[in-house]
């Protein structure tokens, strides 16, 4: 098959496209055809090497893709050949005590394709078959590979986690990412009043374009103080914050009395600086969390059958050309999702 893999970590160099054997499902394993792909951070922590994981090599990225089932491994019984199915880009055992809790984002050996094993940015790859799910009528190919990781990601946060409730408020961190945007759709669908931030004037319009009630320029003013100004010093509701420690601070001088802090990643470093008198004193809520769970990935395919949510496509790169995509990504160029064409 046709595969943009790399044989060892680095930077856009050292990416390459060619050719690699077809994948073979195994017991209870799915093998896809990819028809489309999407990138996400991710697959730049795995390229540039991530301590602790040891990767077998050559090893190819991507996490969220759908297409075709082209073959199935024994056992399979609830996917066939001919099913065009969207892949949960999450896998768990089954079997430890947080599977068996239906918590399968806290599996023990919880790993997600593209990162301990072959990814989407192929021709074929092979996954656990609980992972492949009909993919929703109505979205194309492009779109479909690219709700998966960051719309269960932020589905996760705002209902599982944060119980967001109709009315109440959410600022949301660097819109234009996948997560970022994912959770402006989901709020506004959830009846939030939405804020978000970012360093580009033009991602600030499309995101008030696509229903944010307002929008703050973080290169242009301190974010927490306009938060406050804007909410008559009250603050609000919700925070997410996936940027870590650049921003952690006045994150939680942004949040309303009560309020909750989601994080989901930290791009700019894991050690903020803490205010803890303010947490108790306002007895803040400060929670992680990391992709989803099955029945969560249900929930949200319900969401987007109806068409309500449709994700945004931010381009569209041929295989053959991911090296440039992930240079897009790079740079911050994104609005939306950078989608890979697998044909
Ligand atoms: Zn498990």
């Amino acid at each position: 098959m046709k595969a943009c893999f790399f044989r060892e970590h680095g930077g856009l160099d050292k990416i390459r496209h060619g050719d690699l054997p077809d994948p073979v499902p195994g017991p209870g394993e799915v093998r896809v055809r990819i028809r489309a792909g999407a990138l996400n951070h991710l697959d730049l922590f795995v390229r540039n090497g991530i301590p602790g994981l040891t990767l077998a090599m050559p090893h190819v990225m991507g996490a969220d893709g759908a297409g075709v089932v082209d073959l199935v491994g024994p056992g399979v019984t609830r996917v066939a050949p001919g099913d065009e199915v969207v892949l949960n880009p999450g896998i768990n055992c089954g079997a430890c005590e947080f599977c068996l809790r239906g918590e399968h984002s806290l599996c023990v050996s919880f790993h997600l394709l593209g990162e301990h094993v072959w990814g989407t940015f192929a021709g074929y790859v092979v996954a656990p078959e609980a992972n492949a799910y009909p993919r929703p009528q109505g979205l194309t190919w492009e779109e479909s590979a690219a709700f998966p990781l960051t719309f269960l990601t932020a589905w996760r946060m705002l209902v599982t986690k944060a119980k967001a409730r109709p009315g109440e408020s959410i600022l949301i961190l660097g819109i234009g990412g996948g997560v970022s945007l994912a959770a402006l759709q989901i709020a506004k669908l959830l009846g939030l009043t939405v804020g978000v931030t970012s360093g580009s004037p033009d991602k600030l319009l499309r995101a008030k374009e696509m229903g944010a009630e307002f929008a703050i320029d973080h290169g242009a003013a301190d974010f927490s103080r306009e938060t406050r100004k804007i909410t008559g010093k009250r603050g609000v509701d919700i925070v997410l914050d996936s940027v870590g420690k650049a921003t952690w601070k006045r994150s939680i001088a942004s949040l309303a009395r009560g309020g909750r802090l989601l994080t989901c990643g930290a791009t700019t470093g894991p050690d903020p600086e803490e205010d803890l008198a303010r947490i108790f004193w306002n007895q803040l809520t400060v929670m992680g969390s990391t992709m989803g769970t099955h029945a969560e990935f249900s929930d949200l395919l319900r969401i987007l059958e109806g068409g309500r949510i449709r994700p945004v496509v931010d381009s569209v790169f041929p295989l053959s050309e991911t090296r440039e995509a992930l240079r897009r990504m790079e740079e911050k160029k994104q609005f939306g999702k950078i989608v890979i064409r697998a044909d």
